[in-house]
């Protein structure tokens, strides 16, 4: 081995690391990671499960295995079949076995390049001097003034000779899918399982609205999840579209549940055309496409074979939301459940729009709009002529690389990186379950997740902090939502429908139950985000009683066990009844005559009685569940909102008119009115929902909500509403 190593060197590979045997069993994976190649001796007693880890993590390495001729037949077939090459010790010389390994590292550093990172790390080589835009050539233009100099320092000469301009022909273009990005878009394709993909530089609100304005003309008809994004309103009011609604189910904790699947038979699509004040139903209508929030925020996964079944029947075109969601072909534990799947012959034709930035790797802003297509195909040259008016002409090159690299690291390792995620998440959920069944009385936070799953193919019940975590980390019937089961708190749901996502975790407080019942102690989760706020840690949104925790990615290992410990830290200050201004200073700043003196059960209390007294989530749930009544498009609002035919109005003044924009309270992020409907009486849900929102607010300086539409002026809310 000595002899290879020196010969190595020699042959230009500069770093070699040898580590002993244990270190290397331990920490084989990560140690892949950081290699162009792997030589492993056959005589180390665990050396065919090494084989496979780095398989399983890395495609492409070269593993070369040391071993003497004569054992070549004992070696099993898979590990055979895994590595790349026998290193003879005794039959070749070292200089010829370490030519053998440079060459294959020189090889795995190419291979590992996606088409247009590669090709953009080729000509950041080249050093050009450069006469087009942008104009900062290179940074160049930074270094002529010390505020420039700072930021080209922070970050770093590579970001700036990697900006590049459209006219740089060499790394293709974003706009006509060619050269390099076209190839980095095509690799996608195959590895998202698309007929093709685009790359998206603004994000998938840009995405979603390409979607909607390559499908719906003005007056279409769209058939529109109720739990959907900003963007989708925004997709509805620039097309001119004319919006008709499936209703998603809430829970007692303000849980967004899926659309029932009776929602979307087109039994339920008829009859809510029929309902529409905008549409004579004896033309026949057919909506243009239907659109479903897949995963909901929650982590609620369809079983979008089945949705799209039943979607099927009334439209041509079904776009999935994906946002949130772009890792679930990666993992058989979300078999079925998403909607870029291996489909022989598919009837309506398929979008996602992922996020890619939000639960992959990659940089803010990029996005992915898949397409597959069904018995009615849209052409992508037509497709694309949508795609290019949403599109800048000078996207950004990083983010798209960033797309590029998110396909690559999905190809080669997506199941380890998936199923990283989802055993960390298990860790934690299994923690916290054991935590609450140790402490019983004396502790108050729960998981949302089930108490007890079945062993797959046995009628055997355990708890879920006894189960085999390797279970429920691949059986996916531990994550269904049953109707025999109430911890979700979903009544009457359909089986196989809808099935919660592992790495999404939602934390309970105490103070209400699944069904909605409140209790006399509680604690709201605003004040935990809040304290844990102030500990560095953040969490991805809140509601009344409940925290969501995403296990993305980037979760570090063990970094749960520092949320575990202040969670723990939070329920002893909570029980020596330590003072507001010493646990949540921040909170306290924001207003310190109010705060004086006030200890956090005191503060718990308040806040607790406020939102029972008031029924805040019931009353959220039920604005969020009936449907106001539609008075004018999406689109006609928009048009009284530009041309000043509206006025600013007090929500405590709003009864029975028109709300020119949406108003979209946070969490969950829903709409409660889409612009251009009616915001009915005043006790009824939706005007109490937002009121009760304000005088929360005005009580809790520092704890105030965020909602769209909404401007707060002294404490009082204003929406925009069209003139009367
Ligand atoms: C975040 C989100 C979007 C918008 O994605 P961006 O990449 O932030 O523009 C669209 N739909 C859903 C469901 C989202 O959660």
């Amino acid at each position: 081995m000595d002899n290879i190593v020196s010969e190595l060197e020699e042959s230009g590979v500069n770093t070699i690391i040898e580590y002993d045997n244990d270190f290397v069993t331990e920490n084989i994976r990560i140690l892949s990671v950081d290699a162009d190649a792997v030589v492993l001796d056959w005589d180390l007693y665990n050396a065919e499960s090494m084989i496979d880890n780095i398989r399983m993590s890395d495609s492409d390495i070269g593993i070369f295995l040391m071993a003497d001729p004569d054992s070549l037949s004992d070696i099993p077939v898979n590990v055979v079949s895994n590595v790349d090459e026998f290193l003879w010790v005794l039959g070749d010389t070292p200089s010829f076995m370490a030519g053998r390994i440079a060459a294959s590292c020189r090889r795995y550093r190419k291979t590992i390049l996606p088409p247009m990172f590669k090709s953009l790390v080729e000509f950041s080589e080249d050093y050009e001097y450069s006469w087009h835009t942008p104009g900062h050539t290179a940074g160049a233009a930074f270094l002529k003034n010390s505020t420039g100099r700072l930021f080209y320092d922070f970050f770093g000469e590579q970001l700036f000779r990697s900006d590049l301009s459209i006219s740089v022909g060499e790394v293709g273009s974003l706009l006509d899918h060619s050269g390099p990005i076209g190839a980095a878009e095509k690799y996608a394709s195959k590895v998202f399982g698309s007929d093709f993909t685009m790359f998206v530089t603004n994000g998938t609100s840009t995405s979603n609205r390409v979607v909607h304005m390559a499908l719906t003309p003005p007056g279409g008809v769209e058939v529109v999840d109720r739990n959907c994004h900003k963007s989708i309103e925004h997709s509805l009011t620039m097309s001119h579209a004319i919006p008709v609604y499936m209703v998603p189910s809430r829970n007692g904790y303000g849980i967004m549940g899926p659309i029932p699947p009776e929602g979307m038979t087109p039994g339920a699509i008829e009859k809510s055309i029929s309902e529409s004040p905008f549409l004579d139903v004896k033309k026949g209508i057919k909506p243009t496409l239907a659109v479903v929030t897949n995963s909901t925020y929650d982590g609620i996964c369809y079983n979008a074979e089945h949705a799209e079944y039943l979607l099927s029947k009334s439209v041509d075109n079904i776009h999935f939301d994906e946002a949130w969601y772009a890792y679930a072909r990666f993992n058989p534990l979300y078999e079925g459940r998403f909607a870029m799947r291996d489909v022989k012959e598919s009837d309506a034709t398929v979008f996602s729009t992922q996020s890619t930035h939000k639960l992959l790797a990659a940089l803010s802003q990029a996005s992915m709009v898949h397409v597959r297509n069904g018995k009615k195909p849209i052409e992508k040259s037509i497709f694309n002529e949508t795609f290019m008016m949403h599109a800048s002409t000078s996207p950004q090159y990083a983010i798209i690389a960033s797309l590029d690299v998110s396909s690559k690291m999905m190809d080669s390792s997506g199941y380890n990186l998936t199923q990283d995620s989802i055993d960390e998440a298990i860790r934690f959920r299994q923690m916290m379950a054991r935590i609450g069944s140790q402490k019983k009385n004396d502790w108050w936070f729960g998981v949302w997740q089930p108490e007890y799953v079945t062993v797959p193919g046995t009628h055997e019940r355990c708890r879920f902090e006894d189960a085999p975590a390797e279970m429920l980390g691949t059986e996916s019937s531990c994550w269904i939502l049953s109707k025999y089961d109430s911890w979700h708190g979903f009544e009457n749901i359909e089986d196989n429908w809808a099935m919660l996502d592992p790495i999404k975790v939602t934390v309970l407080t105490p103070g209400i139950d699944a069904h909605g019942n409140y209790s006399d102690f509680g604690i709201p989760a605003a004040m935990v985000v809040s304290y844990l706020d102030e500990k560095g840690i953040v969490n991805e949104k809140s509601g009344d009683y409940n925290i969501l925790f995403l296990f993305s990615m980037g979760v570090a290992n063990g970094k749960w066990g520092t949320l575990v410990s202040e969670l723990c830290e939070f329920k002893r200050l909570f029980d020596s009844d330590e003072k507001v201004s010493e646990v949540l200073p921040k909170i306290y700043a924001t207003d310190p005559k109010r705060y004086e003196d006030v200890t956090l059960k005191q503060l718990a209390s308040e806040m607790h009685r406020f939102m029972k007294e008031r029924k805040q989530t019931n009353v959220a749930n039920m604005a969020s569940s009936m449907l106001p009544e539609q008075k004018m498009t999406p689109a006609d609002a928009y048009r009284e909102l530009i041309t000043g035919n509206v006025e600013h109005v007090k929500v405590s003044e709003a009864e029975n008119r028109i709300a020119a924009t949406g108003i979209v309270p946070y969490p969950p992020g829903v709409p409660v009115l889409m612009p251009g409907e009616f915001t009915g009486r005043k006790n009824e849900p939706i005007l109490m929902y937002l009121r009760t929102l304000q005088d929360f607010d005005k009580k809790f300086p520092g704890f105030e909500h965020d909602s769209h539409g909404i401007e707060v002026i002294d404490g009082e809310y204003y929406m925009y509403c069209v003139k009367e």
